[in-house]
């Protein structure tokens, strides 16, 4: 069987294919497979759209359909930027706007305690689902560091490594994120299939 990532961004792309090919006939994105669609991603939660994204191009495709959705959450913004973390500057996809938007929010606020979630699922044309959710917990610093990495990466702090997450290797912070744990689970689901 054939599996389409719902992702044409280069990075999780690479790794998907890398971790997933094993376990399917052929592991294509979208733009390889031809299919060119938008997900409304209206969902109240990271899963509600991971799995939204996955079933709707499985049905489209009638192959094995794998989408992630992930973002962060803030404790002191109860929970924000959450699942609006790619718009919470207005602009979609606007990530120094975003992280401008989220340091103007935290002025003068001391709890800084957030942390990233990724939710996976991956869809079958029949309807079977697997799904996956994990998390990494740190904090928001007060100012930017590091050049790796994307969105949040620099402010968001690794209290044990002080370090920001735009400070590390991406192969490290691969092996720490919320979407590495999250898709390592999901491949553990499937090798028990
Ligand atoms: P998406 O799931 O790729 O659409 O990501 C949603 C948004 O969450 C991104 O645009 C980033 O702003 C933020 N985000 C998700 N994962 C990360 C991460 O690993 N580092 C930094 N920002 C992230």
């Amino acid at each position: 069987m054939k599996l389409i990532i719902a992702s044409n961004n280069a990075h999780k792309l690479v790794e998907m294919k890398a971790i997933l090919a094993p376990f399917f006939d052929d592991v294509q994105s979208m733009r390889e497979a031809g299919i060119e669609h938008e997900t409304v991603e209206d969902g109240e939660t990271f899963l509600e759209n991971a799995v939204k994204k996955a079933t709707e191009l499985a049905a489209l495709s009638g192959c094995c359909a794998i989408a992630d959705d992930s973002g962060l959450c803030v404790d002191a913004l109860g929970g924000a930027p959450g699942v609006y973390s790619a718009r919470f500057s207005g602009v979609h996809g606007d990530d120094a706007a975003n992280r401008r938007r989220l340091l103007k929010e935290l002025e003068n606020v001391e709890n800084r305690a957030a942390h990233f979630t990724c939710a996976i699922a991956l869809a079958w044309p029949d309807g079977r689902l697997l799904t996956a959710q994990d998390a990494l917990y740190g904090w928001i610093a007060h100012d930017e560091r590091g050049t790796n990495g994307f969105g949040y990466d620099s402010l968001f702090l690794l209290p044990e490594r002080g370090l920001r997450t735009a400070e590390i290797s991406p192969e490290e912070k691969n092996s720490i994120s919320h979407r590495g744990k999250a898709l390592r689970q999901l491949v553990k689901k499937l090798e028990a299939l």
